[in-house]
């Protein structure tokens, strides 16, 4: 039955607006209820306090709202929390709380499993069950948000689209969720705090210029080399590295932003010297910022984190060209929680 209900949050103000007025009820409550949902944002008609209780019974009679639920949670000792939220049609999706000192950074799903099938990663191995909604998207930056106050009394302070799933296929919702964070009706944070990870579907990353969006994106590149990459990333046997390259190159003389590189350095797979040098080639058409991350182990045992010389020799390398690098420690190993890699465990 209550599949027969609209989730209210994919309705703007003013469709709320005219909602109430074919119901005779005054338009002013629409702004309250707007407020109720994005602002504070309640998870039920009921915490709407100062709305009617006649109104409130009818909007629960119409709508529900699609938020999330916090299955599970648990807490690696450097503080990090992976959090297991369960939606309304019982699938289950990963975020993480990632503190540090004056940080806190949460990271999020677009997708319910993913299907681009990247051969390292164990999310790819789900396949895809579902887009997620709006409301699930940004609840999740709710209940994370809400979760730094209590546990560490930080505000929130950054956002990355780093768990399961690829944004840009579901581009929409993402993009509409991420509007409220930043809208002054909704959380208010700056899209300059907000980190799209992409696999590099290049008709979209010419969308996200062509929309102006705000936020920052980065590429999962793990490889400068088609060939290489074709094998343990399939999505680029249809969307070749040039093509790819020429996208980010319009990304960046339309929205003037830097492109962040992912490099997920994995032994004897994409850590050697040479595949230092065909990245190095690849970042000169564009500012770039480069993240190296250490591999968490999945199920596939082929893949295993690079070694300490060959990371460092790469890492090194990079440096040597003027580029801009950081290592990211891999956080939360003991509870698998990095980012990513979520996923699937749950589900056995
Ligand atoms: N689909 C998007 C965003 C989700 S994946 C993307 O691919 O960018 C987020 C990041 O986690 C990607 O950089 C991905 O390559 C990386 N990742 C996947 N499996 C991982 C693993 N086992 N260890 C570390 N990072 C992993
Ligand atoms: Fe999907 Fe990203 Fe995992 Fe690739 S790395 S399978 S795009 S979630």
């Amino acid at each position: 039955m209550s599949d027969q209900k609209q989730n209210i949050l994919i309705l703007s103000l003013k469709e709320i607006k005219e909602f109430l007025a074919e119901k005779g009820e005054k338009a002013f409550r629409a702004k309250q209820i707007y407020e109720w949902l994005w602002k504070k944002p309640v998870k039920s008609f009921d915490e709407m306090t100062n709305i009617s209780k006649d109104l409130r019974t009818l909007l629960k009679e119409s709508f529900t709202i699609q938020s999330v639920q916090v299955h599970d949670l648990q807490t690696s000792s450097d503080k990090t929390i992976k959090l297991v939220f369960r939606l309304f049609d019982g699938a289950l999706v990963e975020g993480v709380l990632i503190p540090t000192e004056n940080r806190a950074t949460a990271c999020i799903s677009s997708q319910v499993g993913c299907n681009l099938g990247c051969e390292f990663c164990a999310t790819g191995k789900l396949g895809l069950r579902r887009n997620l909604n709006i409301g699930e998207i940004y609840h999740q930056v709710v209940e994370i948000m809400k979760l730094a106050h209590q546990k560490y009394n930080l505000s929130l302070t950054n956002i990355v689209l780093m768990g399961m799933g690829e944004p840009l296929l579901n581009y929409e919702n993402v993009k509409k969720a991420m509007e409220m964070v930043s809208s002054d009706d909704g959380l208010s944070m700056s899209p300059q705090r907000i980190t799209l990870s992409t696999v590099g579907i290049p008709r979209m990353i010419r969308k996200l210029a062509d929309d102006e969006v705000k936020f920052h994106l980065a590429v999962s590149l793990h490889s400068a080399n088609d060939k290489k990459r074709n094998e343990f990333m399939p999505v680029n046997r249809r969307n070749s590295l040039n093509d790819l390259r020429d996208a980010l190159v319009y990304f960046n003389q339309k929205t003037g932003q830097r492109i962040t590189f992912e490099y997920l350095l994995m032994d004897g797979i994409n850590d050697s010297l040479k595949d230092a040098k065909e990245f190095a080639e690849y970042c000169k058409s564009f500012p770039v910022k480069i993240n190296i991350i250490e591999y968490n182990s999945t199920r596939d045992k082929r893949f295993q984190r690079s070694k300490g010389e060959s990371f460092n020799e790469f890492v090194t390398f990079l440096k040597s060209r003027n580029l801009v690098v950081n290592v990211r420690r891999s956080r939360g190993q003991d509870i698998d929680a990095a980012c990513g890699q979520l996923a699937g465990e749950k589900k056995k």
